[in-house]
């Protein structure tokens, strides 16, 4: 008899069904968790809004997951053990190329990911490819920690990536536009860091409670006019030594340009959409004033592990 599990089955643009679906058995070299959350990331939600090439229905989504080993099977000589609770990285390099011999997976030319090309964390049960237990992506955290706690590593781990280009230092001054979640864990990070002002610009005022909540910063309402302007304010008339956007439209980017002092650094940590991606960039100013503007997509194994870190020593402001 099959044994069957709960899932949320994407069928299809705005069509998500709770359903019963096999579940997985875990074959040579796979690793079967007991899920015990899956956070929902903004992807999560463009794909139900719109779909996504990677995700051929039915599918399961889902990729910010924490759970129980479960089942391992065999030729995994990992040191896992079953009722360890794990992470689990969301990448799956090809193994062949430059960017996979640099251990830089989500830069792999061919890259296949948990909760996309293979099946997610939103069901009882997720079956952790071969490729990805060998690479490393069952990531053990101590059972003590929180679950819901550690549903956020995966999203924290991108952050630390984008943050590591941008070399905060004790003393700089930062803005962060957008009040999201990732938004939120950038101003954590970069207090955790030393930076000496936060500011933390949205339009909703809702968003912006959770910044006053979370003390990660100085919130800056933006709606209603020149939102570059209100923040330039807020800071006094100063700009800023570190400018993260991470709000997926190209307003902020062109902000940003204007928010940042000499030497500044700038991270377009969120994308913008794929039609439409192109803004008008002064090279000059990058030029004359030493700026450096990075980008950012997804994360490595080295991050999730500075993330667990930072959730083990309680340094973001979580509930
Ligand atoms: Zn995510
Ligand atoms: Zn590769």
């Amino acid at each position: 008899m099959i044994e069957l599990m709960k899932a949320a089955v994407f069928h299809g643009v705005g069509d998500v069904r709770i359903e019963d679906v096999p579940k997985p058995k875990a074959g040579p070299g796979e690793v079967v968790l007991r899920v015990q959350r899956c956070s929902v990331c903004g992807t999560d939600k463009r794909i139900f809004i719109h779909g996504q090439k990677n995700v051929v229905p039915p599918a399961i989504t889902g990729h910010e997951i924490v759970g129980t080993v479960y089942e391992i099977g065999s030729g995994v000589n990992s040191g896992l053990r079953t009722g360890q609770n794990a992470v689990v990285g969301t990448v799956v390099g090809c193994g062949k190329c430059i960017y996979c011999k640099r251990k830089q997976y989500n830069l792999c030319d061919s890259f296949t990911a948990i909760g996309y090309d293979y099946a997610g964390g939103f069901a009882n049960y997720l079956k952790v490819p071969a490729a990805a237990v060998a690479q490393g992506n069952i990531i053990p955290i101590p059972n003590s920690m929180s679950v819901e706690r550690a549903a956020l590593i995966e999203p924290l781990s991108c952050c630390l990536n984008g943050v590591e280009y941008l070399n905060p230092q004790p003393g700089d001054r930062a803005v962060i536009i957008g009040a999201g979640p990732v938004g939120l864990m950038h101003a954590a990070i970069l207090k955790a860091r030393g930076c000496s002002e936060i500011f933390v610009a949205n339009r909703s005022q809702a968003r912006l409670e959770y910044v006053k909540e979370f003390g990660v910063g100085t919130p800056v309402n933006t709606s209603g006019g020149d939102a570059a302007k209100k923040i330039l304010e807020a800071g006094g008339g100063e700009k800023f030594d570190i400018v993260v956007t991470c709000c997926s439209v190209k307003s902020p980017q062109e902000d940003a340009l204007k928010l940042v002092r000499k030497k500044g650094r700038i991270s377009f940590f969120a994308g913008v959409p794929k039609d439409d991606p192109i803004i008008p960039l002064d090279t000059n100013l990058i030029h004359y004033s030493e700026i450096s503007v990075f980008g950012c997509f997804a994360s490595n194994l080295q991050h999730y592990h500075q993330a667990q870190a930072m959730v083990s020593r309680d340094d973001l402001p979580w509930e």
